[in-house]
This record gives C-alpha cells, structure tokens and sequence, in this order.
C-alpha cells in the first residue's frame, strides 16, 4: 500500500502546533486513509527541537524566524530534512501538509511582518520535499490526493 506523508496536526493525536492546539483533519476521506495505515505523520518543527507549545515563526527570504526575533532557521531546515528522510524511507506517493504553516505551507504563508498578511508561497519543509521530488498538496486539496490514489490501484 502507497503511503502518504502528513502534517502530525492534521493527523491528531498529541498536540504539536506551536500554540498548543489540535487541527486534526475529519475529512472522511482522510480518516479513512488514517484508518487504513496508510498515513505517516511529521512534524518539522517538533522534529527540529523546538517545544510545543513555542512562539510563532514566519519565513523572511530563506530564513525563519520566531515572534521573539530569535532565528530559528536550523531547527527549521533540521526537521525539514527529518520530514525528506521519512518521505524517502516510506516511499511515499506525496504529502499532504498544513497549509499557512512557516513549515509545512504548500500555496500560501505569512509574509515575515506578524500582521497576519498571507502571501504565495511555501514553508522550508515542504520546499526541501519538493526539491526532492516529492508531490505536495494541502488539507484543503484532498480531490487532488484522491485522483493520484486512484491511478495507482
Ligand atoms: S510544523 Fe507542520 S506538522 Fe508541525 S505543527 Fe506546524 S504545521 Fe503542524
């Protein structure tokens, strides 16, 4: 069976957002792919070192950084690699991951300012995927993951 990687907030379970909080998807479809085993969650941030919960973070260029001000850049790209190591060990079909997340964003993040403003774009986790050739959607693109499903049975 082909596995899928996922965003461990959206898989549920402990929380590991950095506000504490739970995100876990309900889609029917995604609690089915759940159920079957098929689902592998990561969570960059958490497999970087960084605590939960931990202060909000936002990319600015190539580096990301905490509401504090403090860089944290190398935790990011450390749990971003962890993310790329399991996708390959799992072989996985693609990724599903928590979209506006500095980490796992796939379409759209903050812009660096902390005043809320979404630009294009994606987080470091899901940018090191992609350069490795893996195919990422978010939770919002479900229809997507089901398509590629079907053309692998
Ligand atoms: S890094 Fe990704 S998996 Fe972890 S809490 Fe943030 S969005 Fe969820």
């Amino acid at each position: 069976m082909k596995k899928i990687l996922v965003s461990q907030c959206l898989y549920g379970g402990d929380p590991v957002r950095y506000d504490g909080k739970s995100k876990a998807e309900t889609d029917p479809r995604f609690l089915k792919w759940k159920e079957e085993g098929r689902l592998i969650p990561v969570c960059p941030e958490v497999f970087g070192g960084l605590p939960t919960p931990r202060a909000d973070a936002q990319r600015i260029g190539d580096k990301v950084i905490a509401r504090t001000g403090k860089d944290v850049t190398f935790e990011y790209m450390k749990g971003a690699h962890e993310a790329v190591r399991l996708a390959k060990e799992y072989n996985v079909l693609c990724a599903i991951m928590k979209e506006k997340s500095p980490s796992c964003g796939s379409n759209k993040i903050y812009d660096g300012t902390f005043e809320g403003n979404l630009i294009d774009g994606q987080g470091t986790a899901v940018e090191l995927l992609r350069k490795e050739g893996v195919q990422v959607f978010s939770e919002e693109q479900l229809d997507q993951v089901e398509l590629l499903l079907a053309e692998e049975v």
